[in-house]
């Protein structure tokens, strides 16, 4: 490293090397010399919206990524710190030994409120070490403020609709075409991944520094948790750009029928790329990509960049409603309801049925997240953020922005929600996108020999199948909440 250009990509939500921009810039730039850094702060282990499986998944993809840059000649180090603490004591660290500096540090962007105010430190960090800071869009094909509302008012949309046209019209635009375009080499990468012949396009690594004994850190952290997954109780999906490549793979078979299929849970007709894309195993423009534009599955991409660009206008929304005036919303937080919510024991078969799915899959249908989101704001009448936070404690793909987005719209406080008038009827629900029962089977066992009617007539006497009588009357709890809204 002694003077000579050289450069560290510092990962942060974006884990993986095919269509890394501001990775291939740094390579570029650094000549090849480029290390990978990742900052991991234990103290976000305990953090209320922590989750065991998504962390489980989070490692896994992590070990994927280390060990695909050193097959290509690289090195990834893991490190227990804050990102401005650790590249201070690594900087401090090389100073004292007459190391040279890197040149260059790149990351891609995000957009959450606590990584933008990250972000801003640790840029004032490497301009203080005389460091070039170079980033790039990453996760999003179009950044929030990218956009020029026709009104004039500025970049935020908080319309899906004229949002989603002014996103499409873009995507004609030479400027976005030739970011889909780049992601050309996608497939080849992971064919040479998968048969071992990967290039070695990297120079560098993390051993000479690993070995002096005053090094600040250690390369251990990824097999310590790695080796420590004891509150992991469901089977965690395999993690890394490969298998979200398969991933893609298997789902082309299934695309065509995307348009109809994916609101019924039983058909198993989404993609499920989205555990994927949280830790940027894959982004959405080599998704896009890859389906050369598929109308309606783009349109879902669009939904998530919507979310994005609402946390990034309005950052308060992470704690508080969209629509001011639903702050005040007087929610009965019953803790016993909410408890046979988690559980799924509310006597409500297709309730039941996603709480199952996510506690025993850590991954629930968007149809069944509508409808239990609903369920638990508009008929328990518990605060939203109880159902968000309980999300994000379970899913494997729990990610901020559309939690958060898909909350607010089901309990009608957020951007563009559904109306609160207009409230879901679960049994109607569950007989329209589940009409033969196959998803409530499933997951509710002890209705495996029920009659279809028992599903989704709220009359139905199930207890000889042991199971609970529906916990609210809908009709009444509609209204309840209607009133809670007027109020
Ligand atoms: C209450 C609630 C909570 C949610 N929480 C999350 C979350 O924590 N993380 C998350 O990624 N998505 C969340 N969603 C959105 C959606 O349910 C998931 O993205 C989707 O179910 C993932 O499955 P898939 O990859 O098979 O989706 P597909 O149907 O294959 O869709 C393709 C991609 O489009 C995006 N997408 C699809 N539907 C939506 C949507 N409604 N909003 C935003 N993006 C969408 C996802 O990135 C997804 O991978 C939530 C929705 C609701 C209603």
């Amino acid at each position: 490293m002694n003077n000579k250009v050289w450069g560290i990509h510092w990962f942060r939500r974006d884990l993986r090397i095919p269509g890394n921009n501001s990775l291939r810039w740094n390579w570029k730039k650094s000549n090849r010399k480029v290390i990978g850094i990742f900052c991991f702060d234990s103290r976000f282990l305990s953090r209320s919206d922590f989750s065991h499986h998504r962390f489980a998944f989070f490692i896994d993809t992590l070990i994927e990524l280390k060990s695909e840059m050193q097959k290509q000649g690289g090195d990834l180090l893991v490190v227990d710190d804050l990102p401005h603490l650790a590249f201070d004591k690594i900087f401090t660290f090389l100073r004292e030994k007459k190391i040279s500096l890197p040149k260059f540090v790149s990351w891609g962007r995000d957009y959450e409120p606590f990584a933008i105010l990250r972000d801003q430190k640790v840029k004032s960090l490497m301009e203080n070490w005389g460091i070039e800071v170079h980033t790039e869009r990453d996760h999003l094909l179009i950044e929030p403020w990218e956009f020029k509302r026709s009104d004039g008012k500025g970049s935020f949309y908080q319309v899906y609709t004229p949002y989603s046209k002014q996103w499409f019209a873009k995507l004609n635009t030479p400027e976005i075409r030739a970011r889909i375009e780049s992601h050309s080499t996608f497939e080849h990468y992971v064919i040479r991944l998968e048969n071992n012949n990967l290039e070695k396009i990297f120079e560098l690594n993390w051993d000479t520094l690993l070995k002096q004994q005053d090094f600040p850190y250690q390369d251990s952290l990824l097999k310590f948790y790695e080796e420590n997954k004891k509150h992991v109780r469901i089977k965690i999906p395999t993690a890394g750009t490969k298998e979200a490549f398969k991933q893609l793979n298997k789902f082309k078979a299934k695309i065509e029928n995307y348009n109809v299929e994916r609101d019924f849970p039983s058909c198993d007709g989404t993609s499920k790329l989205s555990i994927f894309q949280k830790n940027g195993s894959i982004v959405s423009s080599q998704i896009i990509y890859f389906f050369n534009l598929q109308n309606q599955f783009t349109k879902e991409i669009v939904w998530r960049e919507f979310f994005y660009s609402v946390m990034y206008h309005r950052p308060e929304n992470e704690k508080k409603s969209f629509i001011a005036k639903y702050e005040n919303i007087k929610w009965e937080n019953n803790k016993s309801w909410f408890q046979r919510w988690k559980e799924g024991v509310t006597g409500f078969p297709i309730i039941d049925a996603g709480m199952r799915q996510l506690r025993d899959t850590g991954w629930m249908h968007n149809r069944v997240r509508m409808i239990v989101a609903s369920f638990l704001t508009k008929d328990l009448l518990i605060d939203w953020r109880w159902g968000e936070q309980y999300f994000m404690n379970e899913l494997i793909d729990g990610d901020l922005a559309p939690n958060n987005g898909g909350w607010q719209w089901a309990a009608s406080t957020g951007c563009d929600p559904q109306p609160y008038f207009r409230v879901f009827n679960p049994w109607l629900q569950s007989e329209k996108f589940d009409h033969e029962g196959n998803y409530i089977k499933k997951y509710v066992k002890e209705l495996r020999d029920a009659p279809i009617a028992a599903l989704h007539d709220p009359d139905f006497d199930r207890s000889p199948w042991k199971y609970p009588k529906p916990m609210v009357e809908h009709k009444i709890q509609k209204n309840k909440a209607i009133m809670l809204f007027k109020n």
